[in-house]
């Protein structure tokens, strides 16, 4: 479709699906003041737009739709065994919202979701309350920035500023902001937190330029990381997916440095290291969304339905990354993911 327009599309957000049940929630009436101009929709339920048969989701990425809704049943899952848990126990990650505004190649969003338009679920209260119910048995380690990215979409939702409000009140609460964003205005306004962690998934520019289409550069993130560890966040740097390229060691050596040079190494709190894989399920979803993407088509072999690069290259992969940030860090800071043997 590229030759298409730019302004061919409608701008972001041109319309909007609100269920009915959540019109006067007070996050809706947040999230719609900030798009005087939309068409609002009203819906019974948000799988009447989001789940219809036969979307496209890469068309629907470069104009997304806005969908409001409310979060039914669960509201908190457990760690899948792909998540790399940081040692912690008792690990799950929550989804108040689906799909992303970025728009990376590899991500397994596009073949979870049926469609690339964004639901945001507006009751963030019943998440709350289902937290203080599982913190009364034991302390809680909470990913709230999976499947989308949450501080991107900020100056919109106001979620993160929620979120901060609710962790000071709660200690034994651990939250994991993960980003690939640069939002230091938003970040800027909040007060350090030390059980709420700041983590950035950090790719060599070439990778970023490639495949993690319309996120901030690498430079601009390690500006807005060096600028919140500055101002006393804790901060993670994630080097997961680890992508796989012709110039693989040249391109990570010189990634890695930059890094280091940016960024005081003794005050990064700990990093992650991990290469791409996804389940053979959602693959299969991704291939037919991007035909012709090489990191999608690359030769991947399948174990018990999670594809990934072959084990040796695996382990090749992993160990180069491994001793160029052990340079940096100590091993005991750096955690890797491993699939279960
Ligand atoms: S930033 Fe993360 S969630 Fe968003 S598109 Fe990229 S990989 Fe997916």
């Amino acid at each position: 479709m590229s030759y298409l327009k730019k302004d061919y599309y409608n701008e972001h957000f041109s319309h909007i699906y609100i269920e009915k049940d959540i019109r006067n929630h007070p996050n809706t009436q947040n999230i719609l003041s900030h798009f005087p101009r939309a068409n609002l929709i009203e819906i019974n339920h948000y799988k009447e737009i989001f789940c219809r048969s036969h979307q496209n989701y890469c068309l629907q990425k470069q104009s997304p739709k806005l969908i409001l809704a409310k979060k039914q049943n669960s509201l908190m899952y457990e760690g899948a065994p792909v998540c790399q848990d940081f040692g912690n126990k008792h690990f799950y990650y929550t989804s108040q919202v689906m799909n992303c505004i970025y728009d990376c190649e590899y991500c397994y969003l596009q073949g979870m979701y049926p469609s690339g338009n964004i639901v945001v679920f507006v009751n963030l209260e019943d998440i709350f309350y289902e937290i203080e119910q599982l913190l009364m048995k034991h302390p809680v380690y909470l990913c709230i920035s999976y499947d989308t990215d949450l501080l991107a979409l900020e100056h919109i939702l106001g979620y993160v500023k929620s979120w901060f409000s609710f962790a000071s009140k709660h200690p034994d609460l651990t939250l994991e902001l993960r980003t690939k964003s640069a939002n230091w205005t938003a970040l800027s306004s909040f007060v350090p937190c030390d059980n709420i962690i700041l983590a950035w998934t950090l790719s060599p520019e070439n990778i970023v330029k490639r495949l993690e289409h319309h996120t901030p550069t690498l430079r601009q993130r390690l500006s807005c990381i060096q600028k919140s560890i500055d101002f006393g966040f804790p901060v993670r740097l994630c080097f997961d997916p680890i992508i796989d390229t012709k110039d693989f060691r040249t391109s990570y050596e010189e990634f890695i440095r930059i890094v280091f040079e940016a960024l005081p190494k003794d005050k990064i709190k700990d990093a992650s290291i991990g290469v791409f894989r996804v389940s053979q399920d959602y693959l299969k979803q991704m291939r037919k969304q991007r035909s012709n993407s090489s990191v999608l088509f690359y030769p991947y072999e399948n174990d018990n339905g999670v594809f990934h690069y072959s084990k040796e290259r695996t382990e090749e992969m992993l160990s180069f990354v491994l001793g160029l940030l052990k340079e940096y860090l100590p091993e005991d800071k750096i955690f890797q993911w491993k699939e279960a043997t």
